[in-house]
């Protein structure tokens, strides 16, 4: 039997201490850690990974304080639209959606997709079909608005009319689960500044990995656009024979260099450990191509890795039964 294993992540970038008050730091490891919490039982009743990471990403997507699910960034037309995948590492299979408009959980919609179809990725109105018809979920898209991401909208539309991202500073805890009061967004736009992307790795007793990743997207995308979160290998891929691998970060360049396939790739065909294919990974070829960003892993032998080129990325795990450790900040 193997010692389980859990990590999530929850966007990295321009994610500062000067940039967060102390309550809001609270708030992040708060809920990072009632999120790991929850899919570590999963696994330590032994569940597999494949439902820890569905758990897990799941509970991120219901946070509004993370930009996928409730609290998603908007697209040029004031709307959302969002992309999930989930992969099995130990059969290859792999589910995704992209660009759907009303399912509550498109985590749930990539597992069906994986699951109760034929495909692996299902998009746009197709996706949202298949989900009403298979039963999940389903919201008004209303439901994924939060005051904090129409402020920064807003702000990005005015400022740059850019394809951007959330940043850290105009995002405080008093639009999130926890109270009603709205934000009142101040700093400038940082077109680089943060990935809210959300998405989790997991090990279970068997000796199985998965992964999830889920996102709203960058704030202020094209219509239409699709990034790496629900490309297998890009955003997201699983194989027990190397890792479970789910990425945050500029989404163009970890397609173009197919971020989360090129670390398991280091390891079967080189012969790196984990963390090398990491290091390599995250600090040498995204920078290459200006990739911001970071990843999370882990292998069947219970290595773990988060790795991030960035200020920092909002994270967590858990090895077994022990209390979770979350962390922010380099
Ligand atoms: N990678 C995501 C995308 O490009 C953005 C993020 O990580 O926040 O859609």
């Amino acid at each position: 039997m193997n010692t389980p294993v859990i990590a999530i992540h929850g966007g990295a970038g321009t994610i500062t201490r000067s940039a967060l008050s102390a309550a809001d730091e609270a708030n992040y490891h708060r809920e990072l850690k009632a999120i790991l919490t929850s899919a570590q039982a999963v696994l330590t009743a032994g569940g597999s990974a494949l439902d820890a990471v569905t758990e897990a990403v799941r509970l991120l997507e219901d946070c509004p304080l993370f930009n996928a699910g409730k609290g998603a960034v908007y697209t040029r037309a004031g709307t959302h639209e969002l992309d999930a995948a989930i992969m099995d590492g130990a059969t290859l299979k792999a589910g995704a959606v992209a660009n759907v408009t009303c399912v509550r959980n498109p985590v749930i919609a990539a597992r069906t997709v994986m699951e109760k179809s034929a495909h692996v990725l299902l998009a746009g109105c197709g996706a949202d079909a298949f989900a009403r018809q298979q039963g999940l979920d389903i919201v008004d898209p209303t439901y994924y608005q939060t005051e904090a991401r129409h402020q920064q909208w807003l702000r990005v539309r005015e400022q740059s009319g850019m394809m951007l991202d959330h940043d850290a500073a105009s995002f405080t805890f008093r639009e999130s689960a926890h109270g009603t009061t709205p934000v009142d967004p101040i700093e400038p736009i940082d077109p680089d500044n943060k990935f809210g992307t959300v998405g989790a790795v997991a090990l279970d007793m068997h000796g199985n990995v998965a992964a999830a990743t889920s996102t709203g997207g960058i704030t202020n995308k094209q219509v239409g656009r699709v990034g790496d979160t629900p490309l297998i290998g890009a955003g997201c891929y699983a194989a027990n024979a190397t890792a479970a691998v789910s990425a945050t970060g500029t989404g163009e360049v970890f397609m173009r260099t197919v971020a989360a396939y090129d670390v398991a790739a280091r390891m079967a065909y080189a012969g790196a450990t984990l963390q090398e294919a990491m290091e390599q990974v995250v600090m040498e070829v995204l920078p290459a191509y200006e990739g911001r960003g970071g990843l999370i892993a882990v292998d069947a032998d219970g290595n773990l890795a988060l790795t991030f080129n960035t200020e920092g990325m909002y994270r967590g795990y858990a090895r077994g039964g022990d209390t979770p450790v979350t962390a922010i900040y380099k």
